[in-house]
């Protein structure tokens, strides 16, 4: 690993500057355009095989190696978010109103990197690489869906990925095996009474007092239905129901969240949902809508692949701490790959070593250490020439 330490330390210069032109050029969620022709014009460049709008917007390149064996996906996204950044640094944002506030230009200039260190390997490199730059993270239904759908994992066997995570000190790697994010979804309950007179409440069907019993009901519906050992969050975020002071209004509409591990808890919230809405309903003689939108399902690591992380993060130049990370309730649409292939997502601290610096992911002065891109490429190229090489020993003692 000497040699990658510093194929991949002589281009990190490389590295920042990407990072920092993507930094400057941040596009939204399905309206990348400039960000995929870059990404696509670099592989070509280096002689990938490159194919362009996979699932939309997506780019994959190859990398074949001279020996045969497995095949290695490595998935990187590219999105930025709508938001109006406010640090005050030369790679500032030149795009008003848009930002890359969560880190995905660290993601693809790292990735970049990746792929021009395992390039020059070529000639011992036992399988190939798929490298994944996908759009669309941040807004459902999100990139990876249709790229799957359109073929970006066939033949591939097994898929690593990292997110940079700025809230935690650079040098540290954060692996789990099983659920690391949850499945977040939202609702909507339209609670439809019959309005009337503040002082004629037998003359109407009052939704803030139907809704509000439901919103009570509600909060029963972990504690009495997901056992003990599992867990789940339900959330109402938002009550409507405007009216006079003296008027009762005839709807209510209530919005929330559900956060879940498991998509049998997950189903099992959801109709029951709906049983204490028609409940409510039936006994404040109302109607109702109900309108429940499922987000990205839940990030489930595998042990296998989560296991050769952990091991060889212990051995990657600048890491100083592997631990065993706690599940994330936000969400991350690596979980669709992770669906159909072997794999694992990890956290790679990126936390600023100024503590004034540092601020959480989509906030407005969200910014990371760029030397976290440094071990990401490392350990993501680790990774890959670990597992072609163990599964071309494991072939031949096999055969
Ligand atoms: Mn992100």
């Amino acid at each position: 690993m000497k040699n990658v330490n510093r194929l991949v330390n002589d281009i990190f210069s490389e590295m920042v500057e990407w990072r920092r032109y993507f930094h400057m050029y941040p596009e939204l969620s399905f309206e990348e355009v400039e960000t995929p022709k870059y990404i696509a014009e670099f592989h070509r460049q280096l002689g990938h095989e490159v194919q362009e709008g996979v699932g939309g917007r997506g780019v994959v390149a190859k990398l074949k190696g001279a020996k045969r064996g497995k095949t290695v996906a490595l998935r990187a996204d590219f999105d930025a978010l709508p938001i109006q950044e406010e640090n005050d640094v030369e790679y500032k944002s030149k795009v008003d109103g848009v930002m890359h506030a969560c880190g995905h230009d660290g993601h693809t200039a790292t990735l970049l990197g990746v792929a021009k260190v395992l390039n020059t390997m070529k000639e011992e490199l036992e399988g190939t690489v798929v490298f994944i730059h996908q759009h669309a993270e941040e807004m459902q239904p999100g990139g990876a869906i249709a790229m799957i759908e359109d073929g970006c994992l066939e033949g591939v066997d097994v898929i690593f990925g990292t997110h940079l995570w700025a809230t935690e000190p650079l040098g540290k790697v954060m692996y789990k095996e099983g659920a690391l994010t949850a499945a977040a979804d939202r609702f909507e309950v339209k609670i439809k009474g019959k309005g009337g007179h503040g002082a004629q409440p037998h003359l109407t069907s009052d939704s803030v007092v139907i809704a509000s019993q439901l919103v009570m009901n509600i909060q029963q519906l972990v504690s009495r239905n997901v056992d003990p050992l599992d867990s789940a969050v339900v959330s109402i975020g938002s009550f409507e129901a405007k009216n006079a002071f003296n008027v009762i209004a005839d709807q209510a509409l209530l919005k929330g969240t559900v956060r879940t591990f498991k998509s049998e808890v997950q189903d099992m919230i959801m109709n029951k949902l709906e049983k204490m809405i028609k409940g409510a309903c039936l006994a404040g003689d109302a109607t109702y809508e109900f309108n429940y939108v499922k987000g990205y399902p839940p990030t489930i690591n595998h042990p296998v692949e989560t296991e050769l992380i952990a091991r060889l993060a212990k051995e990657t130049e600048g890491v100083t701490d592997v631990v065993e990370y706690h599940a994330q309730m936000g969400g991350e649409d690596f979980a669709y790959y992770l669906q159909h292939v072997p794999g694992t997502f990890f956290f790679t601290g990126a936390m600023k070593s100024n503590v004034d610096q540092v601020y959480p992911h989509h906030h407005p002065k969200f910014d990371f250490d760029e030397r976290a891109m440094l071990i990401a490429a490392k350990l993501l190229i680790s990774a890959t020439l670990t597992y072609l090489k163990e599964s071309v020993d494991s072939v031949s003692v096999t055969s």
